[in-house]
């Protein structure tokens, strides 16, 4: 009642009378003040004083009361405020982490995108500076995409994309960076790899595809892909240069028939 009518409600009873309501067990309160929590036009609940004396409450007790009720509806308003603010908090956070791994990773396959490839890149080339480890790049190129695309219809080209990424990831390990470099392109960088572990890796990865089937709507269909790899060299500032090498190689492997790996001869290895 004290909330439906907004107001502020005094019980009480004389010692002796019989008290309405009064849960079985408990004591006889003789007196029970409430007051609605309201700010502005809002009753945010209720509360209630009560004490086993007669006319407990006067014009002293009531005025403590109704000071204790108005903090009390600040308190809670700040404290719902709050949770409120926490709540779009929380979804101002997931909208970051959802926008961050739209400019790192490609919708399509979910690989990383050429502009986490660069930043991968350079960070690579400055753990391989440190260690002295190699550091391996794999042009990977669908072959014959188009065909692809022109036979199955585009959807299951994107499929074959998709497929292809997770391959390449199932078949590299966590440390190696598979990225979409174009289209149909795809560049893996190997860190701390030998030159023979890499082109085994290569080799590797080629036969995998090539013996895979894919699947779309129904149809099912095989693809091969053709890699370029390259080293990049301690004396070099970027990872431009292995990428031309790793793309001149690829170039090659296409010219003679695709569905092969070459390592680009680049004078130094
Ligand atoms: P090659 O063996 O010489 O590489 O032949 P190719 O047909 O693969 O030739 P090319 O690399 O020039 O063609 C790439 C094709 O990849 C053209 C384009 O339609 C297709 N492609 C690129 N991105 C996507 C994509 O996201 N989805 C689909 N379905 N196709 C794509
Ligand atoms: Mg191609
Ligand atoms: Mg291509």
């Amino acid at each position: 009642k004290a909330a439906r009518e907004r107001r502020e409600i005094l019980v009480e009873y004389a010692a002796g009378e019989v008290i309405r309501n009064q849960i079985p067990g408990t004591r006889e309160l003789l007196t029970a003040l409430f007051a609605p929590l309201t700010l502005g036009t809002r009753v945010l609940g209720v509360i209630s004083i009560q004490s086993a004396a007669p006319h407990a409450y006067g014009d002293h007790e009531r005025l403590i009361f109704r000071n204790i009720c108005a903090y009390s509806a600040i308190a809670l308003a700040n404290a719902s405020h709050y949770q409120l603010l926490s709540v779009s908090h929380k979804e101002l956070v997931a909208a970051q982490e959802e926008l961050e791994r739209l400019a790192n990773f490609d919708a399509l396959t979910g690989l990383c995108n050429r502009r986490l490839l660069d930043r991968t890149a350079k960070a690579e080339i400055g753990g391989a500076t440190r260690s002295g480890l190699p550091l391996y790049v794999l042009m990977i190129d669908i072959d014959h995409f188009k065909r692809v695309n022109d036979s199955y219809g585009h959807s299951a080209g994107d499929t074959a994309l998709k497929t292809l990424g997770m391959l390449l990831v199932e078949n590299l390990r966590p440390r190696d960076t598979v990225a979409r470099y174009g289209g149909e392109e795809i560049v893996a960088l190997l860190p701390e790899t030998e030159e023979k572990t890499a082109l085994a890796i290569a080799e590797r990865l080629r036969q995998t595809v090539a013996s895979q089937n894919i699947e779309h709507g129904g149809i099912h269909f095989g693809l091969t892909v053709s890699i370029g790899v390259s080293r990049w060299h301690a004396s070099e500032p970027t990872i431009d240069a292995a990428f031309a090498r790793a793309d001149e190689a690829l170039y090659l492997v296409k010219n003679c028939g695709r569905n092969a790996v070459m390592f680009s001869g680049d004078g130094n290895s």
